[in-house]
């Protein structure tokens, strides 16, 4: 039942400049600030800014609205989730992507493009890629793996950039200007897409709602919401209107500071878990200080720990896995749960937990890799190591790593790799410490090198070939390889490889480098699968040299292979 419609204005909300679509679909042109849409008259029926409508051809069913009995019973409050994270592509961006990119065809554009912190990108690739129209996606190169690929399945044409989602807001600005091309984002008609969130509450039943948490990044989301509501109820559709509880990472909150001075307030950096709302420059500022200041609302800020102690939360009580800014809701509530008792509250939970899986591993200790031996299994189930990988969630890594007793053999092999590194001259900082305590807390004891290192000489030339001569030391020899290869971990490992593979050949199908600090001397922690005839193997290395991680990971991976192979070969 929804009407597309042509009555409507684009207002600027600073100076009530009426701008016009064919000029301008973000900002004013007089004072560039944001705008909103003015129909000419209410209606009862949701309304959308444009000539035609085309209904949504990938989403069928609208979120879930659920009751989450257990938090409810536990905080003595009536809690209700809006799981948001059911759309097509795992996030809300879904509402408004799919009336941005009719916007962008109406107009004619030639292309959409946008810049994103990865879930806008998924989005908008998803329903340009249905519509037929091309999409370019701006990302800052720490997108996580699953929103890149969402983008790259969706055919959008990625443009990976070094530096943060501001620095590729800016230029994906000016690449719009460079063709036809239709600026998506956090503008207006994102806005009107959005804004359907309220009119599908209603739907459902959810007309009694006191409280509306909804974590923010730029406030578009926000913003559309509370338009909903306003627009719902100027249409007298609805007489209530819930108080609006804007919540914001402490280590990401521009909006949340600026509620309190009344003033946009931009941030040179912001640095979150909760990645999808680490936005230093929120657009929709002045759209949240209305929402906020208009309901009797709230801003406020939850802390790292808080989102992480919410995430597992929603997961074990509700069985919901949402991503970190998904928690964002729940663990406002929990902060201030006395001023909630009693009321009907509403968590807008915005983004799947599938979109970054990184964060749960970051903040657990990994499964140790065992040998198929029921005895081993059993031994392992008995160690405690597994409570204690329950336990460890959301603490910070230094307390549950000091209490990890590491056996005799361990500590031997920790203090080996602690003064490799430290003849380097290098010395290990405390987040350095706990990564390599848990590789090597991981590590099989009676592991048996059949190749290793122990010298290598690389010559480099800028634009050649790199030739390696690796100095090996096999089971019952010494031998000198030679190899070439595009770079020096290529040139290395195929040097390794000439001899290894005799033992046991091995693929390397991925790998993966993660250096821990922002220093040249950081400890580099490289990550390989290798394979084999369909079987798989995940091998690390640590050092402040990756090339020799890249050594140490290869060569224990051979170790692993090779002891699993003669076990089931007999
Ligand atoms: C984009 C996003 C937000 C923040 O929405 P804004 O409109 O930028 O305030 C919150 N959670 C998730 C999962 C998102 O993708
Ligand atoms: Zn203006």
């Amino acid at each position: 039942m929804a009407t597309a419609t042509t009555n409507y204005e684009l207002k600027c909300v600073a100076n009530g400049h009426i701008n016009s679509a064919e000029e301008t679909t973000t900002y004013c042109t007089q004072c560039d600030s944001v705008l909103w849409v003015d129909y000419d008259e209410s209606s009862e029926d949701i309304q959308y800014p444009l000539e035609q409508l085309v209904p949504d051809p990938i989403k069928t069913n609208p979120t879930s609205l659920k009751e989450l009995d257990r938090l409810s019973e536990k905080y003595g409050a009536a809690i209700f989730g809006k799981l948001e994270f059911e759309h097509p592509t795992g996030c809300f961006k879904d509402r408004g992507s799919y009336i941005e990119v009719q916007k962008a065809m109406e107009l004619d554009a030639d292309a959409i493009c946008l810049a994103s912190t990865g879930n806008m990108a998924a989005s908008v690739a998803a329903y340009a890629c249905y519509f037929n129209i091309p999409c370019f996606v701006f990302v800052p190169e720490k997108t996580t793996e699953a929103k890149l690929a969402q983008a790259t399945i969706y055919d959008a044409n990625i443009i990976r950039i070094k530096g943060s989602f501001s620095t590729c807001e800016q230029l994906c600005r000016e690449f719009a200007k460079s063709g036809n091309y239709y600026l998506a984002g956090d503008f207006v008609f994102r806005e009107e897409g959005q804004k359907s969130f309220t009119y599908e509450l209603m739907d459902q039943g959810g007309e009694d709602i006191d409280y509306i948490f909804i974590p923010i990044g730029c406030g578009t989301n926000f913003g559309a919401i509370y338009k909903g509501y306003k627009e719902m109820k100027a249409a007298g559709s609805i007489d209530k209107i819930p108080k609006f509880v804007g919540i914001q990472p402490e280590q990401s909150s521009p909006v949340v500071e600026g509620i309190f001075k009344k003033e946009k307030i931009v941030k040179e950096q912001v640095q979150t878990m909760a990645s999808s709302v680490a936005v230093p420059d929120p657009v929709d500022f002045y759209k949240v200080l209305d929402g906020i200041d208009n309901t009797d609302g709230m801003a406020m800020t939850v802390t790292e720990d808080e989102i992480l102690d919410a995430l597992k939360e929603l997961a074990v009580q509700e069985g919901q896995f949402v991503e970190p800014a998904g928690a964002i809701p729940l663990a406002a509530f929990k902060k201030h749960n006395e001023k909630f008792r009693d009321k009907n509250c509403l968590f807008v939970m915005t983004g799947t937990g599938f979109k970054d899986t990184k964060v749960v591993a970051k903040h657990s200790l990994s499964s140790p890799v065992l040998s198929p031996d029921l005895d081993k299994v059993i031994n392992y189930v008995n160690s405690g190591f597994i409570e204690m990988q329950k336990e460890s969630w959301g603490k910070s890594r230094d307390t549950f790593m000091a209490n990890l007793k590491m056996d005799e053999d361990h500590e031997r092999l920790y203090n080996e790799y602690v003064s490799k590194i430290n003849k380097k001259g290098k010395t290990l900082t405390n987040n350095e410490i706990e990564v390599l305590q848990s590789l090597v807390f991981d590590e099989d004891i009676d592991l048996e090198y059949p190749a290793e290192v122990l010298d290598y000489k690389l010559t480099m030339r800028k634009h050649g070939l790199v030739h390696a001569k690796v100095k090996l030391a096999l089971q019952d020899r010494e031998v000198i390889t030679e190899a070439k290869g595009v770079g020096p971990i290529d040139a290395i490992l195929s040097g390794i490889r000439s001899e290894t593979d005799n033992i046991l050949p091995l693929q390397v199908d991925n790998h993966e480098v993660d250096i821990l600090s922002p220093d040249t001397d950081s400890l580099v922690m490289v990550t390989l699968t290798l394979s084999n005839e369909g079987q798989q193997w995940v091998s690390k290395g640590a050092s402040p040299d990756t090339l020799e991680a890249v050594i140490q990971a290869f060569t224990k991976g051979l170790a692993i292979a090779t002891k699993s192979t003669s076990r089931i070969n007999g």
